[in-house]
């Protein structure tokens, strides 16, 4: 069955050019011109992965992402005209997967339509439960525990976590943090991993400003700073 595709934009133009790519790249699409428009055909269908525009009539693009992240991990492409680094920024902090800057080539968006896909059906290699004191991992469910509290994570964050958490102490660059989280197909930003893992100290760290699960090793990377044991 074709994978099913939401894609939110308000300029016709635009919004017909993506529909005909991804139709011809043989995904079943659906389509808004609306942020609010957007959110009922959310309510209405299950669709695969959200391409959502930004600056949208109706209800905006960033508040769509918000609002779609307090119940579902669906796949988000943020289309941003907005070149500037804040924008994409602020796109990964609302727990959108990726971003595509305007201008952008149909087979580019394809492409990146793609990866997430691909990405969002993988599952860890490793199906064990990791444990780090009071923090809890759990591949299988995709769940994460602080004190016997659930903690909300995207799926970026929960990548990183659990990477870092599986080999504790061994120092991750980014480069191979982000080719995990995108299996080899990442191009972009490698500042995109520090703002991921500041929001995930912000949900895990007892004090985020003083990490003891996330340690920086400066210049080169991150590591998991705590002993890890596996049920
Ligand atoms: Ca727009």
């Amino acid at each position: 069955m074709a994978e099913r595709i939401l894609v939110v934009e308000d300029e016709a133009a635009i919004r017909t050019v993506v529909e005909y790519a991804l139709k011809d790249a043989g995904f079943e699409v659906l389509s808004a011109a609306r942020g609010d428009d957007a959110l009922a055909v959310l309510d209405d269908n299950e669709v695969d992965l959200v391409v959502l525009d930004l600056m949208l009539p109706g209800v905006d693009g960033l508040e769509v992402c918000r609002r779609v992240r307090t119940t579902s991990q669906v796949p988000i492409i943020i289309l941003s005209a907005r070149s500037e680094e804040l924008d994409k920024v602020l796109g990964l902090e609302l727990g959108a997967d990726d971003y595509v800057t305007k201008p952008f080539s149909p087979r580019e968006l394809v492409s990146r339509v793609r990866a997430n896909l691909r990405r969002a059906r993988s599952t860890p290699e490793h199906g064990q439960m990791l444990r780090a004191g009071d923090l809890e991992i759990d591949p299988v469910a995709r769940s994460v525990t602080k004190n016997g509290e659930e903690v909300y994570l995207t799926f970026s964050e929960f990548e990183l976590l659990h990477k870092l958490a599986s080999a504790p102490r061994r120092v991750f660059t980014r480069e191979e943090l982000m080719n995990h989280l995108w299996q080899g197909s990442f191009f972009g930003d490698l500042r995109s991993v520090d703002v991921h893992v500041r929001h995930l100290r912000q949900k895990i760290e007892d004090d985020a400003s003083a990490p003891e699960l996330i340690r920086t090793v400066r210049g080169v990377g991150y590591a998991f700073g705590r002993e890890v044991s596996k049920a």
